[in-house]
């Protein structure tokens, strides 16, 4: 075994104790084609210039870094957002999609099936089809269907069949299982976009690379706007983990960034209704890779709960899972309230309407702030704590579009 770095994972595809392929033996054909070959197809200098083309003019990127001065003065300290929000279809996900089709497309695939939780990566996916021209099949929680039929107007409408998962919790586990077996089932002509750092090696290590775009850029940025390449804190939120890969990649070997990944606790970590996966899982095997899993003593998995879809996940990445097993990352969590309060506070300081999952990520500042110091359900560091020279990068993941229902119905709770 090849040692791993915080960045890399080993040829088996382990980060630390997490990750490898756990599939059954009729994937092992697709997954072996995809890991023999990943690395050669996508460091081709054609394949370079295609996607770095496509990431400037259809994409949209680079994505600003934005020194946001009221909630910096709010916080006190130095605020700066990575807008991927502004990103075209709304969030983060596209920078991974379309890395995969272009992928998909040097294997011969003309099939594509995804799993989608918020409908942002089933709207990434089917973009990227409609895009290249190729069919598209998005599995999606009959319950997620529920919460997000805008997004399921937008799959629709962009030319993808969407199939509702109508076992278990009805959400995002569940439609991954339909991807699964929608893969085993058509092995030769199909390519599965994962959407997320989860799944089996290599898929962690191949999203995390194309989402590393976000930290790529915040490096070269931050050395124009401060001087430094280097913040002191990168915060993101953490579903499955792939903003947060993006947004932590190249600081990852970086002793001095102070890296926060903030979860879902939803009702409260201990509610019975959460979603924060580092505080409440144990080791464990799903969907292909070895992690932390919200689990029962005999190894059932648990619902999750978050009143964010695409934080509505009982995993979380191998190479999170590792980032809390060593002490590298620093893992909170903030509550639906919490998230909902940081989503009105962002709109009315900068004018700027956060997706709820990125809110989770601002809820973290309240955590983080001497000036708020809001007690969190993880012990903080006092060393973790922001000081006013502290250059804090906040990845915004997503726009709020989507969750407009739900804000209106906070509102008027109000
Ligand atoms: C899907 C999604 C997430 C969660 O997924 P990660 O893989 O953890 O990044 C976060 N923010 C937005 C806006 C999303 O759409």
């Amino acid at each position: 075994m090849t040692t791993t770095t915080y960045q890399q994972p080993n040829t088996h595809g382990y980060y630390g104790k997490f990750g490898g392929a756990f599939i059954p033996e009729m994937l092992h054909r697709n997954v072996e084609e995809l890991r023999s070959k990943y690395l050669d197809i996508i460091y081709d200098p054609a394949f370079q210039k295609e996607y770095k083309a496509l990431l400037h003019d259809y994409v949209g990127r680079p994505s600003p870094l934005y020194y946001a001065k009221r909630l910096s003065e709010q916080y006190g300290t130095q605020i700066y957002l990575k807008r991927e929000d502004l990103c075209h279809t709304g969030s983060h996900k596209l920078n991974n999609a379309l890395g995969q089709i272009l992928l998909a497309e040097r294997l011969g695939k003309k099939r594509i099936i995804a799993e989608t939780g918020a409908g942002q990566h089933g709207v990434a996916t089917a973009t990227v089809c409609a895009l290249k021209g190729v069919e598209c099949i998005v599995y999606m929680g009959e319950k997620d269907i529920e919460r997000q039929a805008p997004n399921v107007a937008r799959m629709k409408m962009l030319g993808a069949t969407v199939i509702p998962a109508v076992s278990g919790s009805k959400t995002l586990k569940d439609a991954t299982n339909e991807a699964i077996r929608d893969w085993i089932n058509n092995p030769v002509d199909t390519h599965y976009i994962i959407g997320s750092v989860v799944g089996p090696h290599p898929y962690p290590d191949m999203v995390a690379r194309f989402q590393s775009i976000i930290s790529e850029e915040i490096r070269w940025q931050l050395k124009e706007q401060t001087g430094s390449e280097l913040p002191s804190h990168v915060i993101a939120c953490v579903g499955g983990g792939s903003n947060a890969a993006g947004a932590f990649y190249h600081f990852l070997e970086e002793p001095g960034v102070q890296l926060v990944a903030v979860e879902a606790s939803g009702h409260g970590v201990h509610s019975g209704m959460s979603a924060a996966t580092t505080q409440l899982g144990k080791p464990g095997v799903l969907h292909g890779s070895k992690s932390l899993v919200m689990q029962t003593e005999d190894g059932q998995v648990v619902e999750p709960h978050s009143i964010s879809a695409g934080l509505d996940y009982p995993g979380i990445g191998p190479l999170h899972a590792n980032l809390y097993d060593s002490g590298r990352g620093l893992f909170l969590s903030a509550t639906d309230e919490d998230a909902l309060q940081a989503a009105f506070n962002l709109a009315k300081k900068e004018g700027i309407i956060p997706a709820l999952e990125s809110s989770h990520a601002l809820a973290g500042l309240e955590m983080l702030s001497p000036v708020t110091a809001k007690k969190s359900e993880a012990p903080i560091p006092a060393k973790a704590m922001f000081t006013k020279e502290s250059t804090v990068v906040v990845c915004l993941s997503g726009r709020g579009d989507k969750d407009m229902a739900t804000y209106m119905k906070a509102m008027e709770g109000k």
